[in-house]
């Protein structure tokens, strides 16, 4: 923790040079979102100097771990996502939190998944424990969920290209999310089950369809050591890899493509999608105003405990790229969260709105 202490530290001692960086706040004015406000409240209730409060409680959850601050962060030091989890460990541990965070912590316990919902997962294909595949595909809760469409549709991009593959019927959560919201002993539960569960399978790849997911498997997974013997990719890399096999149809539509946070700023994958959109669309320049390491946000988790500002946060974003864009007919984004947050508060009709996967599956010729 030592490190993040550091960081820390220097948050409390910083002009908040990233406080127009970050979305939430811009949507809200909310001061208790910047990072320099939280990490003060946190050291304060650490030191004793202030009682840690449903105020506090609030504030570490006002965040929709973007990590868009640590882009424009003065100092070499950034740990935005381990300050959030450590200061959200203190405050869930002492009942500070919101009642959601509380009900989705009780919806894992009881049902397994965040939203607590009874879900049967669709059985595309049988799996078999003892034959060797190349590829394991792991959907994540957000898929499931939110945007069951991206399974649906790499599935069968993976069938169209006659690929040797295998997916989990019932899934088991990645533990990430609990991760985030500072449920540090549930989510290590969640991670080892995941872990053993995927463990019983023999094949080559893991590809995830969910950003968080992949991160989590590359680096929050080692962490706790649960290291997969794998090559372990997001689907994006695999489509890069594989569009040229695809029977497509090629399309002249004017498409833009908008970075998730998590593929842009934590795993880094900015070229894969671009260049599988280059390969269906006429036009070369897919970039938003901000995009790669500077994308704007959806909102992120915070849908699912503070909705109507991740409503404000997509509803900004769409406005501000209909005020200076009249062009697009088409935003394609490679994350279930993206999908989800972004299309519930599309209304006006003036593009659509698509998963990469789904966008491609629909001009497969
Ligand atoms: S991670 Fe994103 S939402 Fe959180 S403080 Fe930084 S910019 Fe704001
Ligand atoms: S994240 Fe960086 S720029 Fe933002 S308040 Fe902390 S130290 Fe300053």
């Amino acid at each position: 923790m030592d490190v993040e202490k550091k960081s820390q530290r220097q948050c409390i001692f910083c002009h908040n040079f990233c406080k127009f960086s970050c979305a939430p706040y811009i949507a809200t004015k909310n001061q208790k979102i910047i990072q320099t406000q939280k990490n003060y409240l946190i050291y304060m209730a650490e030191m004793e100097k202030i009682k840690a409060n449903t105020d506090l409680g609030e504030a570490v959850y006002l965040c929709n771990d973007c990590r868009r601050c640590e882009t424009y962060c003065v100092f070499e030091n950034k740990k935005v996502i381990g300050n959030n989890r450590y200061a959200r460990n203190l405050i869930f541990k002492e009942k500070l939190a919101s009642d959601r965070v509380y009900e989705i912590y009780d919806n894992f316990i009881q049902y397994g998944n965040f939203l607590g919902e009874k879900k049967e997962a669709k059985e595309i294909r049988n799996s078999d424990k003892d034959k060797k595949y190349d590829f394991f595909i792991y959907a994540g809760e957000y898929v499931n969920f939110l945007a069951p469409e991206i399974k649906e549709s790499f599935i069968k991009i993976l069938t169209s290209l006659n690929k040797n593959f295998i997916f989990c019927d019932d899934e088991d959560p990645d533990g990430i999310l609990a991760l985030d919201l500072g449920m540090k002993e549930l989510a290590q539960k969640l991670m080892e089950n995941n872990f053993k569960k995927i463990s019983r399978y023999k094949f080559d790849t893991l590809i995830c369809l969910d950003p968080y997911s992949c991160y989590g498997f590359k680096n929050d997974y080692k962490d706790y050591g649960y290291e997969f013997d794998c090559g372990i990719i997001h689907y994006t890399e695999f489509l890069e890899n594989n569009i040229s096999d695809i029977k497509i149809n090629k399309t002249d539509s004017h498409i833009k493509y908008f970075d998730p946070c998590m593929l842009s700023r934590g795993l880094k994958i900015n070229d894969s999608p671009r260049k599988v959109l280059s390969f269906i669309n006429s036009e070369s320049n897919f970039d938003l105003i901000k995009n790669r390491e500077e994308s704007e946000c959806c909102g992120g988790h915070l849908s699912l405990i503070f909705p109507d500002v991740a409503e404000a946060v997509s509803a900004g974003f769409l406005k501000e790229l209909e005020s200076y864009d009249d062009k697009t007919e088409v935003l394609v984004t490679a994350c279930p969260l993206c999908l989800s947050n972004l299309s519930n508060v599309k209304k006006s009709g003036r593009f659509k709105i698509y998963d990469l996967a789904e966008y491609i599956s629909r001009n497969i010729d």
